[in-house]
């Protein structure tokens, strides 16, 4: 529907003064506000942000949850930059969408490379170009806050939560007996490394992760709790004490249950597809999966939990701080989960009962279809203006 791009100038330490691109796609706001998150990349481009604010909205049809779809961000690379830099970077950005974004109208979140501390930062930008009394009532313009300014109790691993939610479930389905069964995961920021928590919780073995400084493997399993440690102390999951390095064409042919991408997109394509000696891709990231390396996966006969089922628990759950924030209302944990649950398993058996009324389609395009005959459905009751 509409696509903003703002250039707006930031001062850096050094007193010089640099220019920066930030975009916001607002692809769909038929079924509620346009929502989801905000990147910070250097190879950031509108074409990208396009696609990830569609899967949006599927994603928010899928789940059945009143949101639109959206998607934003900023051409950087954060870690060439200090955290006073990031912060007016954020903060300016958010000036210059000004009333592109809003409580109702369009609520961003994070994705990659943003975090809590960003969401705060927009909040606070957003509060401070609002006359007083109107405040109050704007904190949910943005969700994935800490806990402190308005956040939700388990919205950090609330995407990494729902895919395991969606896993244990696929597991059941398929006599896997997670206590016994092995993962590789690609990206260990907050996706990746909540999963590879979710799942060793459960008795899965992770034997090798990847992030963007290289991939590691043990075939006794990591921890991904010291891993996370290491991973903050160092910038990369690379030189962890017990695994030894391995290259990217090792890390995907590592054989093991379940796959977890987690990272970036078109990483499982043609050419890297035959690679993979797993049971099962559980996509954490956005588009993980290019459509030749789809098709691949099903010639292998490697399931697929697909990205607008499997990693929706992040806007469910940013749906729930949306929703507290609104009301004035703090739900604790075991409440957010178990509406989390609820909810992304019922997306599961829709996408289960499509595939097996259409004779076995795969989930992939099941879910889009559960997805658009919403949409469709609302557009055939409206209708077009004028
Ligand atoms: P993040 O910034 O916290 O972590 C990204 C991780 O990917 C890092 O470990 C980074 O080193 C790694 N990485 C980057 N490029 C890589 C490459 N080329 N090869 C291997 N690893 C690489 O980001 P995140 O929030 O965990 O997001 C990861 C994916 O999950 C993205 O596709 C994002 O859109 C998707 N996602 C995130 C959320 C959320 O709630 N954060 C929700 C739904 C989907």
């Amino acid at each position: 529907m509409n696509e903003i791009v703002v250039h707006f100038p930031v001062r850096m330490d050094s007193g010089e003064v640099e220019v920066f691109t930030g975009y916001r796609v607002q692809h769909n706001n038929t079924l509620g506000p346009f929502k989801g998150g905000l990147r910070f990349h250097p190879d950031l481009s509108i074409d990208e942000v396009r696609a990830l604010a569609t899967w949006m909205t599927w994603k928010c049809a899928l789940a059945g949850i009143p949101f639109g779809g959206a998607k934003g961000g900023i051409q950087i690379d954060p870690a060439k930059y200090s955290r006073a830099e990031l912060e007016r970077v954020t903060r300016r950005f958010t000036f210059a969408l000004g009333d592109a974004i809003g409580p109702e109208y369009d609520i961003p979140a994070p994705d990659v490379n943003t975090n809590a501390q960003i969401m705060a930062w927009i909040l606070d930008t957003y509060w401070s170009t609002m006359p007083a009394h109107d405040r109050q009532r704007c904190m949910h313009v943005v969700t994935g806050k800490p806990i402190e300014s308005g956040g939700c109790p388990g919205r950090e691993k609330a995407t990494a939560q729902g895919l395991v939610f969606c896993v244990e479930r696929w597991a059941e389905d398929h006599a896997l007996d997670l206590g016994k069964a092995s993962a590789i995961v690609q990206g260990f920021g907050n996706v990746g490394s909540w999963a590879a928590r979710l799942l060793a919780a459960k008795g899965t073995r992770i034997v090798a992760v990847e992030d963007a400084g290289g991939a590691i493997a043990a075939a006794d399993g990591i921890d991904p709790e010291a891993l996370a440690d290491h991973a903050r102390r160092e910038g990369t999951v690379k030189g962890f004490p017990g695994t030894r390095p391995v290259t990217h064409e090792e890390f995907l042919s590592t054989a093991a249950d379940i796959f977890v991408p987690a990272a970036m997109e078109s990483q499982i394509t043609g050419e890297t597809a035959p690679l993979l000696r797993v049971r099962l891709v559980a996509e954490g990231a956005n588009g993980p999966t290019d459509p030749a390396g789809d098709e691949l996966l099903r010639d292998l006969g490697i399931d697929v939990l697909p990205d607008i089922l499997c990693n929706a628990g992040g806007v469910i759950v940013g749906y729930f701080e949306w929703l507290q924030n609104k009301r004035s209302e703090s739900w604790d944990l075991d409440e957010v989960d178990a509406k989390l649950k609820k909810k992304i398993l019922a997306a599961y058996r829709q996408v289960e009962q499509t595939s097996r009324e259409r004779g076995g389609l795969d989930r992939r395009t099941a879910a889009y279809i559960v997805a658009l005959s919403h949409l469709q459905a609302v557009y055939r009751e409206r209708g077009i203006f004028p």
